[in-house]
């Protein structure tokens, strides 16, 4: 039986046996269908609302196997997804009667210690990066929780605890290897496809299959001073008044993140506090842990904590500690800004909204990002924002369909009420799967985006990689 897949006009249509034995014959990974019994746990996303089924999923194990997958797509007019991390909120890596290019088997890394770069094949998690570079006492810029892929988040932006040190992750790109939606093999750098590089750099999966990152490397751990603090919600406007001072005033070495939320059952929280609303400050200082040491003592003595776990900790540890709120498999829906300051009338509405949780697992998160980033002039790539000092994400997760609608609600509420408090800009990776043209505007600014829908027609012209968030 010949099976069903969705063309790029949107009409599912039969492919014929012969062309897909064709296909397997050029590729050197597996190429599955809905009968291969891995087939269900590699369409499945970090992202339990989305459930979507893929025609066929192509596991590439090189970048041959990419160009391949791109050619047999463009031959058969096939709508494709390309997945990396599968951590996209809005599901992005996965469409019905899609050809999946699925790049979750590339994970290797090549460090280069005497350059301070280091290569990653575009199917690494964070962690995968991370576990390499901390053997030489070096780290790329990325993000806050290590099953997260690298190819998403860096094409999108990427931010984490060295982004104040260093800026986005994608300001630290050196060079990338990219499979054009022609099927070309190209390298993008500031010397070569330089049009390219700057499209990819923000652009997200618009203008080609990144098969691998160069990242320039900084001096960082292996041990760093982190960890958190948490106090009970009651003391939410305490903390949240001194944090915002504290946190505006505190050296690049300093990235703080606040917290707000019920309690998990983790063991670093007391058990009497378990189920009850908490208010968590995570720092991580990347200088020397004795400056960090005295830096993080007025923060630790507010109030009354109710859990202080920051300590001198290897770095690879900071970069999960967060893991364990954000599984895969819940349903997930964000909502986001970002925010120039974190002024009293912002502490005040997260703290209401933070009241109103409709589900343990439910957070409103307070990134501080400002610094390196905000010293590029705004058109130096598209990710953009150098306006942006905190990064407002109201996270909405839960276990159970029939209580979308009220997850749903309680983000979209306190995302209206926080509006006045944001730049006016967002960020791409941060957007919903309903979240459209205005909000991919803002995202990138007028100017990018015009710049970025040039590009588009150059370097994609027939639109092959639709599946993103467009800016055509
Ligand atoms: C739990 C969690 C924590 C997060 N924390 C952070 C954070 O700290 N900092 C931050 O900046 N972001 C963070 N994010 C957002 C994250 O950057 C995005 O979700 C990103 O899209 C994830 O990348 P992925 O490869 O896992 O995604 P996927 O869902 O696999 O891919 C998403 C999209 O990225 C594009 N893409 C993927 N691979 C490639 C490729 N090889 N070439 C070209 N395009 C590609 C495609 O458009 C694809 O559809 C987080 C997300 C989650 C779920």
């Amino acid at each position: 039986m010949p099976i069903e897949l969705t063309r790029l006009n949107g009409q599912a249509a039969p492919l014929e046996d012969a062309a897909l034995q064709a296909f397997r014959g050029a590729f050197k990974g597996a190429v599955l269908t809905a009968a291969d019994p891995a087939y269900e746990e590699v369409r499945k996303l970090w992202n339990a609302m989305v459930d979507r089924r893929p025609g066929l999923i192509a596991r590439c194990t090189g970048t041959a196997d990419v160009v391949q997958a791109v050619r047999f797509a463009r031959q058969h007019q096939l709508l494709l997804t390309v997945r990396g991390g599968g951590h996209n909120i809005a599901g992005l890596a996965v469409a019905d009667g899609a050809l999946m290019v699925d790049m979750s088997l590339l994970r290797g890394v090549w460090v280069d210690p005497a350059a301070g770069t280091a290569r990653a094949q575009a199917g690494c998690t964070l962690a995968d990066v991370d576990r390499e570079t901390q053997l030489h006492g070096l780290a790329a810029v990325l993000g806050f929780v290590s099953a997260t892929g690298i190819a998403g988040l860096t094409v999108g932006g990427g931010f984490g605890y060295l982004s104040r040190r260093f800026g986005w992750t994608c300001d630290t790109l050196q060079s990338m290897e990219v499979v054009t939606a022609e099927g070309q093999v190209v390298r993008a750098s500031a010397q070569e496809n330089a049009d390219l590089f700057w499209a990819l750099r923000g652009g997200s999966g618009n203008f080609g299959i990144v098969t691998s990152f160069e990242y320039r490397l900084f001096p960082v751990g292996p041990e760093i001073l982190g960890g958190a603090v948490a106090w009970r919600g009651a003391d939410t406007a305490q903390v949240l008044e001194a944090w915002r001072e504290f946190s505006a005033s505190a050296p690049r070495e300093l990235t703080t993140v606040a917290v707000l939320r019920i309690a998990p059952p983790a063991p670093w929280l007391p058990k009497e506090i378990h189920g009850q609303p908490i208010v968590a400050i995570f720092a991580c200082y990347s200088g020397k842990p004795e400056e960090g040491e005295a830096l993080l003592a007025p923060l630790r003595k507010l109030g009354q904590p109710v859990a202080d776990i920051i300590t001198r900790r290897p770095y690879t540890q900071m970069q999960s500690l967060l893991d364990a709120t954000q599984p895969k498999g819940r349903r997930y829906y964000w909502k986001s800004h970002y925010l120039p300051a974190v002024t009293r009338q912002a502490a005040e509405l997260a703290a209401t909204h933070a009241a109103q949780l409709p589900s343990p697992f439910s957070a409103i998160l307070l990134f501080q990002i400002g610094g390196a980033l905000n010293e590029l002039p705004a058109g130096h790539s598209p990710v953009g924002n150098r306006d942006a000092a905190y990064v407002l994400n109201i996270a909405a997760s839960w276990e159970h369909a029939q209580d979308d609608a009220a997850n749903v609600a309680w983000a979209r509420t306190a995302f209206r009420a926080m509006q006045p408090c944001s730049t006016g800009g967002t960020y791409i990776n941060f957007l919903t799967e309903e979240e459209g043209a205005d909000r991919i505007a803002a995202a990138y600014g007028r100017a990018n985006l015009s710049k970025l829908t040039e590009l588009k027609q150059k370097w994609d012209p027939d639109n092959l990689l639709r599946h993103n968030k467009p800016v055509a």
